[in-house]
């Protein structure tokens, strides 16, 4: 016996957790604001409702997957939401999160909100986590349903973490993006492709370098940032030969430069030239302590 589902917002995504629902055995009721995007998973064998608050009206649970905050409150604004768990997988920040999770509470209804850690073609597969917080007994109510998704992973009560949580991990992401986009650049204007050297020496480089990460969060987490073999003045003194190079191949250095401004101003703050990268975290509290 499979839990009834809505899914609210067939875009790319919406459309893929549906499709694994629907995979799952759950009778799926689907809605998107252009009907036709629910063909195919009519076709699939979900329900059209024919509208969102049709939707909602046809499931106790609610799976919202729209553009942004404001496709949300457009999407839900005429539904009835009392009685429902409404799961919001719909990207945000934590302060949408939780007025999001008030205006449930208004209606009556339970909220949890998600953080998608996957693409579309990876729903429903092995590498899929989405990350949920809210109630934990919400969570525990509907994570075997939720679990068609993917590996559903709990942050917390405060509505707000799944959405911090998701926006740390696509910080980490991009600076990882920003990296490949500059090193790409760099061997390309020596008229190399970027293909190989992307393969043979990017990859294995920076997939070794993941490995320090657990080290340097113990130095932030314990507060001791003493290295344990490549000190702060020596980094900031080879980071302004990436600067220099970019700038000498004709390169903008506006990805690079802002990591080597926070370790000059840590510097110059005095800060201890011993310490490790980890010290720098300090650096990126612009209010309180
Ligand atoms: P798409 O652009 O494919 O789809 C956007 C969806 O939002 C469509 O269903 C669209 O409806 C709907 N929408 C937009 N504005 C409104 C509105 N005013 N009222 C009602 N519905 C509206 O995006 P995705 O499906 O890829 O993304 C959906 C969410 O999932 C986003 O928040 C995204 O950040 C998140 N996400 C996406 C990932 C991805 O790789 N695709 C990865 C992780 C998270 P219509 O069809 O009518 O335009």
């Amino acid at each position: 016996e499979t839990a009834p589902v809505a899914v609210i917002g067939l875009g790319d995504m919406g459309a893929a957790l549906a499709g694994a629902l629907l995979k799952a055995g759950h009778p799926t009721t689907v809605w998107n604001r252009t009907p036709h995007k629910a063909d195919p998973l009519v076709e699939q064998g979900a329900t059209r409702a024919a509208s969102a608050a049709a939707a909602v009206a046809a499931a106790p649970l609610v799976v919202a997957c729209v553009l942004d905050d404001a496709a949300l409150r457009q999407a839900l604004g005429g539904a009835d939401l009392d009685g429902r768990t409404l799961v919001n997988l719909t990207n945000g920040t934590p302060a949408h999160a939780r007025v999001a999770a008030a205006w449930a509470a208004e209606q009556g209804a339970d909220y949890l909100d998600g953080g998608i850690m996957a693409v579309p073609a990876m729903i429903g597969g092995a590498d899929c986590r989405v990350i949920y917080s809210g109630p934990r007994a919400v969570f525990d109510e509907h994570a075997p349903t939720l679990g068609a998704f993917g590996e559903a992973r709990y942050a917390g009560a405060d509505p707000g973490l799944a959405a911090l949580h998701d926006l740390a991990l696509l910080s980490g992401m991009y600076g990882l993006i920003s990296g490949f986009l500059h090193a790409v650049a760099m061997v390309r204007s020596a008229g190399e492709k970027s293909g190989e050297f992307t393969t043979a020496e990017l990859v294995p480089w920076v997939s070794g370098m993941t490995a320090i990460l657990p080290t340097l969060a113990e130095q932030v987490d314990s507060g001791d940032f003493a290295t344990e073999g490549s000190n702060l003045g020596m980094q900031a003194a080879g980071y302004a030969n990436i600067l220099d190079a970019a700038r000498d191949a004709g390169l903008s250095t506006e990805l690079m430069a802002p990591l080597g401004t926070l370790m000059n101003r840590y510097l110059e703050a005095g800060g201890a030239p011993g310490n490790d990268l980890s010290a720098l975290v300090g650096m990126l509290h612009t209010t309180g302590a």
